[in-house]
């Protein structure tokens, strides 16, 4: 069984009497625990509608969404599903609850009755988890945009959730607050923590170790960073390659050789030096 499992979902919004709109049409898809997905589609694609099936917040208009086997659509699962899935969203302002950032953490654990001793705990881990201890007493509305991002996923990882869903969570960011999350987001992977980045950033898309884009409501691509980037469909679907993906191609273009499609500067660096040797 996988952790996240969708089965022929589709889902619409009522817009009005006799009309809606098709946000999600017959998906199907396996994730299992421990991946790294970046969930990718240009605006309007289905990707936030996908995210919000995933932590019971929108329940399916067809088919089933499994969480760890749970169904989405059962009452008596949503309060398990939401500790198991936390979800980050855009926008760094919208999702503080509490003036001090140690007591925004410590909002979800007490929410859920979580004794006083084992929420401290919580707290502390979360905050070092994202590099935040040394604010823990600070007001939030003084923080960077990048560090509350930050504050937002330590508020989830203190419900200690399996799945981490970052609904284009980097996208206010700096190039630099947007490196820290995803630094974040690859350590907490390692940990065990199962990640799905929503993104049209291919450069955060290159980092994960599967893509899935999104095109009109449907799974147009699923594959690693490399295969989805040669498919040659990115553009059709409203993406564009990374920067370091381009400057290879246009490099081959004049005689440069790389080891099938490049993904990182690395990559791009270690092609060019085996040249000019
Ligand atoms: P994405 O996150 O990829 O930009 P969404 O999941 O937000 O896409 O939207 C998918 C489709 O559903 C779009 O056509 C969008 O206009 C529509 N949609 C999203 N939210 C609503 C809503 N609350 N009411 C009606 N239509 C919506
Ligand atoms: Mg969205």
């Amino acid at each position: 069984m996988s952790l996240i499992e969708l089965k022929g979902v589709s889902y619409s919004y009522p817009v009005k009497e006799g009309y809606n709109v098709k946000a999600l049409r017959n998906v199907s898809l396996a994730i299992d625990k421990g991946e790294f997905v970046a969930l990718a589609g240009m605006n309007g694609s289905g990707k936030s509608t996908l995210a919000k099936l995933l932590n019971g917040l929108y329940i399916p208009t067809d088919g089933e969404v499994l969480i760890d086997g749970l169904s989405t659509e059962d009452d008596a699962n949503t309060f398990e599903i939401r500790k198991k899935a936390g979800m980050v969203f855009q926008n760094p302002d919208n999702q503080m609850v509490a003036t001090i950032i140690e007591d925004d953490i410590a909002f979800g654990p007490e929410n859920i009755g979580i004794e006083r001793e084992d929420i401290i705990r919580r707290v502390d881990e979360a905050l070092e988890a994202v590099g935040m201890s040394e604010f823990r007493r600070r007001t939030a509305s003084k923080l960077s945009g990048g560090q509350k991002q930050r504050v937002a996923i330590a508020g989830v990882l203190a419900m200690e959730p399996q799945i981490l869903i970052l609904d284009e969570s980097t996208s206010m960011l700096d190039p630099n607050g947007r490196k820290e999350i995803m630094d974040i987001a690859l350590k907490l992977n390692k940990q065990g923590i199962t990640v799905i980045n929503i993104t049209h950033n291919m450069e955060e898309a290159a980092i994960a170790s599967r893509v899935i884009v999104l095109r009109k409501g449907r799974i147009a691509m699923d594959g690693t960073p490399k295969e989805v980037f040669a498919s040659g469909q990115l553009e059709a679907c409203g993406l564009t390659l990374p920067p370091v993906t381009q400057l290879s191609r246009a490099l081959m273009d004049v005689g440069f050789e790389f080891d099938g499609v490049v993904t990182s500067e690395q990559e791009l660096v270690e092609g060019i030096c085996r040249v000019l040797k």
